[in-house]
């Protein structure tokens, strides 16, 4: 059954495999996208791309009339979309932390509310947040970005009690490290240091990461709430 679904940041990097996976399956997909040009290939499969900062209430507003005028209320919500602004706790601004925690806390905040309308409606609805393993791990030089990851678990579970009677599912993926510009701003070195940690010996593929949000939105997890589930090669084992 095609279902109505929504990837925030779903113009590169994981968002982009997570909207890719969704439409190949069939699903209505839309996708925001911050900056740039949507993706050409996902535009020519029929996925609608929206142009939204979800650090802008109002834009978050426009972007679901839009989304919900061609594909009906939002179904299955992937909130993605999200930044760094790496900096040791000395010399992390004022700025630096709240523009990360406005974008990977509040931002979810702002696109979950909006979802939830329609969901309530429909009594169902599947939301999967992305988190990181740093959430759990803490990382030197991301107190501001572990925070917002941290932040996203306790929401997500306030939200699984909140709504579990409306068939309403909660989830949070924390990746690892993932093979993307993300990944990227790190140096050679911070990235090998990380891999060093991880069992499986190498980054993950952005495809890995949307294979377990598929499966969170998929009718073999309907009895999955509140859940964390790593996709992190090991990296985080015991937290
Ligand atoms: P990228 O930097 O490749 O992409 C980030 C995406 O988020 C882009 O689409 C970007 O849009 C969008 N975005 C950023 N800020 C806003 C905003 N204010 N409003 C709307 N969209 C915004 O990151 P990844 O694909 O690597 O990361 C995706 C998610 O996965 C993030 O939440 C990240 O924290 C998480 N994650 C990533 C890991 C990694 O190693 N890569 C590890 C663990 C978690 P634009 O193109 O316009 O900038």
């Amino acid at each position: 059954m095609s279902r109505s679904v929504l990837v925030t940041g779903g113009n590169r990097g994981i968002g982009l495999a997570i909207a890719q996976a969704f439409a190949d399956a069939g699903d209505k997909v839309a996708i925001t996208y911050r900056s740039g040009e949507p993706p050409k290939e996902l535009v020519a499969q029929g996925v609608l791309a929206v142009r939204c900062d979800i650090t802008d209430p109002e834009q978050v507003e426009q972007a679901y009339k839009e989304i919900e005028s061609t594909h009906g209320n939002v179904e299955v919500l992937i909130a993605n979309a999200g930044i760094t602004r790496d900096q040791l706790l000395m010399r992390m601004t004022e700025e630096d932390f709240s523009v990360v925690l406005d974008t990977n806390l509040t931002g979810t905040f702002r696109v979950v509310k909006r979802a939830n309308r329609g969901m309530l409606r429909a009594k169902k609805g599947r939301v999967v947040l992305i988190s990181s393993a740093v959430g759990l791990l803490g990382a030197p030089g991301q107190a501001n970005y572990a925070a917002s990851k941290a932040g996203l678990v306790g929401f997500a579970r306030s939200l699984a009690r909140e709504l579990g009677s409306r068939n309403i599912t909660f989830n949070v993926v924390a990746p690892g490290l993932v093979d993307t510009d993300m990944a990227r701003q790190l140096s050679d070195e911070q990235r090998t240091a990380i891999v060093t940690n991880v069992p499986l010996a190498r980054l993950a593929q952005p495809e890995e990461i949307a294979a377990a949000v598929r499966f969170l939105a998929s009718d073999d997890a309907s009895y999955i709430t509140g859940a964390v589930i790593p996709v992190d090669g090991g990296l985080g084992m015991g937290h």
